[in-house]
């Protein structure tokens, strides 16, 4: 990996984490999510970077891609398990992580997950079996008694690409594929209270360019626009309502989406709607691996 890219993706990963740091600071009871969400991409600006992907802010049996819109009300509660998931570019490169605030009495939970991402960048280096890094999660989250999410995984990252391979499973999956020298990739362990399984429920607020292909409404086109200049990375609802309003955009959306344009990303809740705790970092895979996320 060029020395160039590799700045890149450290400045990405500084910038992920310093704004993650400070939209974790500001979840509390009584806080709106639109609120930290939107602080996290104002930070993120303000520090030079470009959203990778929009953040998000799941509670509890929710796993991932809860992303409120503009006008949703919903505050943190006592006792909350809030998961933090943030993204950045540099000029494409990406960076990826999250943390989970724990508002109520389940830091084992938290622990687990943080555990395992950290037993997970132990075992990273070149000629690591993808399965062992599985393995090392799943040892890590039972050992406190509770399940890794298994139909969720790491990804690589790439320059404006979010997820791609490898995917770095959860539990040992007995992949025999090896880490390869000057890959970049993100590891994130969910650790539930419950199935351990997720399934994919409805209304999504976070979409994706999938296909590019002609519109006919010029309503669709005009929403296309803004949405080619975030260059094939996902996209929130809550971007777009606030520039187009919210009956064009969702006239335009529904059109994409059926159009086979875009595709959505709804949240991802526990199948036993058990507690989900998640902790994300970035690493560049080196003898001496580089965790990008990771603040000094
Ligand atoms: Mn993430
Ligand atoms: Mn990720």
């Amino acid at each position: 990996m060029d020395s160039e890219i590799v700045k890149k993706f450290k400045e990405s990963g500084k910038i992920a984490a310093t704004a993650m740091q400070h939209g974790a600071r500001m979840i509390k009871p009584g806080v709106r999510l639109v609120d930290v969400c939107d602080d996290v991409e104002k930070k993120i600006k303000e520090l030079g970077g470009e959203p990778a992907f929009p953040a998000q802010t799941s509670d509890n049996d929710i796993a991932a891609h809860y992303c409120p819109e503009e006008d949703d009300e919903t505050v943190y509660k006592e006792g909350d398990v809030a998961k933090l998931d943030c993204g950045v570019h540099i000029d494409g490169y990406v960076s990826d992580n999250a943390v989970t605030v724990d508002l109520g009495d389940n830091s084992e939970l938290v622990k687990a997950s943080r555990d395992a991402v950290n037993a997970a960048l132990k075992v990273v280096k070149p000629g690591t079996k993808i399965g062992e890094i599985g393995r090392a999660i799943q040892q890590a989250i039972e050992k406190y008694g509770f399940a890794p999410v298994r139909n969720l995984s790491g990804h690589g990252i790439g320059r404006f690409s979010v997820h791609e391979s490898p995917s770095i499973p959860n539990f040992d999956s007995g992949n025999e594929q090896t880490l390869q020298e000057g890959q970049s990739i993100a590891i994130e362990p969910f650790a539930s209270s419950g199935a351990g399984m997720i399934y994919e429920s409805s209304n999504p607020t976070v979409f994706m360019v999938v296909n590019k292909k002609p519109v006919r409404s010029s309503f669709a086109r005009e929403v296309l626009k803004t949405i080619e200049q975030y260059n094939g990375l996902p996209f929130a609802l809550r971007w777009l309502t606030r520039k187009h309003g919210i009956g064009k955009t969702r006239f335009a959306i529904r059109e994409l989406l059926n159009a086979g344009i875009i595709k959505g990303y709804p949240p991802l809740p526990d199948v036993k709607h058990g507690l989900i705790s998640q902790a994300e970092h970035s690493v560049l895979v080196f003898d001496k691996p580089i965790v990008i996320t990771r603040l000094e």
